[in-house]
């Protein structure tokens, strides 16, 4: 067993560090907040860096690293500035489905673009009416005339959906079969397909760098070389798909919760009351000293849900611990910096209240924190 990151790995979570220093400005930050905007321009520092396309493999412009290292650039950038950090770390949110299951010639098509930073994607599961926790039934349709699939439906709360180059969308393809997640497929479709409509939903709570919208598939039309993956095993690679990319999102958590921590501690070390640093006061300086136990012990359930990834060993029970508690940690964590900061915590210069907004929606995406425990509790009936 060894708990030390390795020489590489310390110097792409340095690297990427010192990258954010320079070019996450906090003023920056708020402003695109408040505009809602997606930092394009720091998306393109980053990738051209490689740190948005770690884990893509070399022969198509990515870094050739594992799920460890792609944890720890999105952890420093979480840790920098919470929305900041998701938006860039999830620009290329959908492309994994193309390096696990796509044709050589989808992967030659779209990851050099991804890698570069030229691309953005997006994967489309979620939609308005019964498709959000339970994605075993797709009311948007694939539907084979000739040579062509029509799709047909509306995909809703999409990161990413109204500036993404590409979508990969799960669709239903046999609407007989039971169960009807037997049925369901992926396919990429490009922006630019006649019928494919996007607009932008407006004033989350959090993550509002990060651009969300709605994908419209009217008569969309595409053919067998988009399908990604197997015809009907759709549900099968998104499955696998949420059991890596969760891990990611748990590195956001604990990059979030760190940050929000680092500032509160400072602030409990100047600010006076009672004529002592807050520090010293024993439910403030607990708190944090509490706060930054669970930190770390999020961080080492979400490197070892990585790690298990890189080797080959994916424990969907593991990984869905570690969204499950990291999101938790983040919740209450920056919810604490608040508490602690004040009245001080509750303006957005300070920046907790945001990393805060932010935090919440680790407990949401990508699989609910109740649904986590329902996985949790899954594997545990397979194994006792
Ligand atoms: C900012 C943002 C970005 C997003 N990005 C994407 C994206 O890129 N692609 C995409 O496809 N989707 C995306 N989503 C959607 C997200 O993945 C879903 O919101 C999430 O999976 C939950 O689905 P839902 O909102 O429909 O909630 P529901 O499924 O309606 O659940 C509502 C509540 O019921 C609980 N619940 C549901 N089933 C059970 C159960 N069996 N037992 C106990 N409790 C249960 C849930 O935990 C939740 O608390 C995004 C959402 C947001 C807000």
């Amino acid at each position: 067993m060894n708990f030390e990151l390795t020489e590489e790995q310390l110097s792409i979570k340095n690297a990427v560090k010192e990258f954010c220093k320079k070019e996450f400005q906090p003023e920056l930050a708020l402003e695109l907040d408040k505009k809602e905007e997606f930092p394009l321009k720091l998306y393109k520092k980053a990738a051209k860096l490689g740190f948005t396309s770690l884990f893509f493999p070399q022969e198509y412009g990515g870094q050739g690293f594992g799920l460890i290292e792609t944890c720890l650039a999105i952890e420093e950038m979480c840790r920098s500035d919470s929305s900041l950090g998701v938006a860039i770390s999830v620009g290329p949110f959908g492309s994994e489905f193309i390096v696990e299951f796509g044709t050589k010639a989808q992967k030659e098509k779209y990851l050099p673009s991804i890698c570069k930073g030229d691309y953005i994607s997006a994967a489309a599961f979620t939609e308005p009416n019964v498709s959000g926790s339970d994605i075993t039934r797709m009311e948007t349709t694939a539907t084979k005339y000739g040579d062509e699939w029509w799709i047909n439906g509306t995909k809703t709360f999409i990161s990413n959906a109204p500036i993404a180059d590409f979508v990969v969308v799960l669709t239903q393809t046999d609407t007989k079969v039971r169960p009807t997640y037997r049925g369901e497929t992926l396919f990429v479709v490009d922006k630019d397909t006649p019928g494919l409509e996007t607009t932008k939903l407006h004033n989350k709570m959090g993550i509002r760098c990060s651009v969300t919208g709605e994908i419209h598939f009217d008569n969309v039309k595409v053919t067998d070389l988009q399908i990604v993956g197997e015809l009907n095993r759709g549900f099968y690679h998104s499955m696998e798909f949420f059991d890596k990319t969760r891990v990611g999102v748990a590195a956001q958590a604990v990059g979030m919760a760190q940050g929000a921590w680092e500032i509160a501690f400072k602030y409990s070390k100047e600010r006076e009351a009672f004529g002592q640093p807050i520090l010293q006061h024993e439910l403030i300086g607990c708190g944090l000293a509490e706060a930054i136990t669970k930190i770390e012990a999020a961080r080492w359930l979400t490197y070892r849900a990585a790690w298990l990834i890189d080797e080959g060993k994916m424990d969907p029970m593991i990984t869905a611990m570690a969204k499950q508690y990291a999101s938790k940690v983040a919740v209450e964590t920056t919810d604490f910096a608040i508490q602690t900061l004040g009245a001080y915590g509750y303006l957005a210069e300070y920046r907790v209240e945001k990393f805060h907004r932010d935090a919440k929606i680790t407990e949401i995406y990508e699989g609910t924190s109740e649904i986590q425990k329902l996985t949790v509790l899954k594997y545990l009936l397979r194994k006792f």
